[in-house]
């Protein structure tokens, strides 16, 4: 069988070059699309996920803030800091980086996010525009990204039967959700840890997206030949040969079960370079919306 390994990097470069066209006509318009991000203590990789989302909004000429607040920070400081950014006239986009500190409560904190400026997906109000397939709703970045790349590489999903593994609110609820939507077509299947012989369940799946969170879970018992499988999982395990210490694995096994699909995403530059365009793609979205509203 051939295998095409689908090339997120590539895929999100080409988004990015069409995002900075339409930027540089919305900043020519006196409308250039700004992002807040907000960062609550010192948890050392949301400080690099903060820093590669800034960098991502200078190379494409988004306006940027970036918030990052001591750990000690309240709620309702924090609740006060985005009532600011509601207000902002300059910032279309506003996201606060998770996981914050514990005596942060993210859901309260999200639902005091204006709805239009709510780029990463989360409000409720975007939860329920995203299942009544409303198109002016933001979609979490990540799902929005694996949809884009089986467009990219024209995989048909309508009638095909789609198994995503995970149920979480940022990617396997709305991917399961985008999937079953009118544009996709697909038949869905959610599965989680309580779910049966999950293997099984998988080898009946044309596409699978494996949102989970642990290293290689899927192997190649799980897949039927010809099957299509995105990777979300974002995995560090040990690695004394690496420099760091650790590599970064997917949730399938990769290696083993390649051979057995049509189309693959590897980890890293599958999905993982799609999250940030995505960010970038709703942020121009909001500007859009929110000065055209105007
Ligand atoms: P969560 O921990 O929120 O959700 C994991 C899901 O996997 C849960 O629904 C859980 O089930 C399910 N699960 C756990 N164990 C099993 C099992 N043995 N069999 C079947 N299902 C199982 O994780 P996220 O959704 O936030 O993230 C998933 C992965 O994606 C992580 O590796 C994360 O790092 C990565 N990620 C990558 C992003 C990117 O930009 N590429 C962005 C976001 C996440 P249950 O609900 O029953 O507990």
């Amino acid at each position: 069988m051939t295998t095409t390994l689908i090339n997120g990097k590539e895929v999100s470069q080409r988004i990015r070059e069409g995002l900075k066209t339409e930027i540089a006509a919305l900043t020519a318009q006196g409308h250039t699309p700004g992002l807040a991000v907000v960062l609550v203590g010192e948890d050392p990789a949301s400080q690099v996920y903060v820093g590669s989302k800034v960098k991502a909004c200078a190379e494409l000429g988004i306006y940027s803030q970036k918030w990052a607040l001591p750990t000690e920070t309240t709620q309702e400081e924090l609740v006060q800091l985005i009532h600011k950014l509601n207000a902002d006239d300059r910032i279309h986009g506003i996201l606060v980086q998770s996981p914050p500190p514990k005596h942060i409560d993210e859901e309260a904190v999200v639902l005091n996010i204006d709805p239009r400026k709510d780029v990463d997906g989360f409000h409720p109000v975007n939860v329920a525009k995203l299942v009544l397939e409303e198109p002016d709703g933001f979609v979490p970045c990540t799902p929005l990204g694996c949809m884009e790349l089986l467009k990219a590489y024209g995989i048909e999903t309508a009638g095909k039967h789609a198994v995503v593994i995970g149920r979480s609110m940022i990617v396997g609820k709305p991917m399961a959700n985008l999937l079953v939507s009118k544009q996709a077509n697909a038949t869905v299947t959610i599965a989680h840890s309580r779910t049966k012989d999950l293997a099984a369940l998988c080898r009946t799946a044309d596409i699978i997206v494996a949102a989970v969170g642990r290293p290689k879970m899927v192997t190649a018992d799980f897949i039927k030949p010809g099957a299509v499988v995105l990777d979300v999982g974002i995995n560090r395990v040990p690695d004394a040969t690496a420099a760091r210490g650790y590599r970064i694995v997917g949730d399938v096994d990769f290696e083993g079960v390649r051979d057995q699909c049509s189309y693959i995403t590897p980890v890293p530059g599958g999905v993982g370079p799609m999250t940030i365009a995505m960010l970038m793609a709703n942020t121009v979205k909001a500007c859009h919306q929110l000065t055209t509203a105007s």
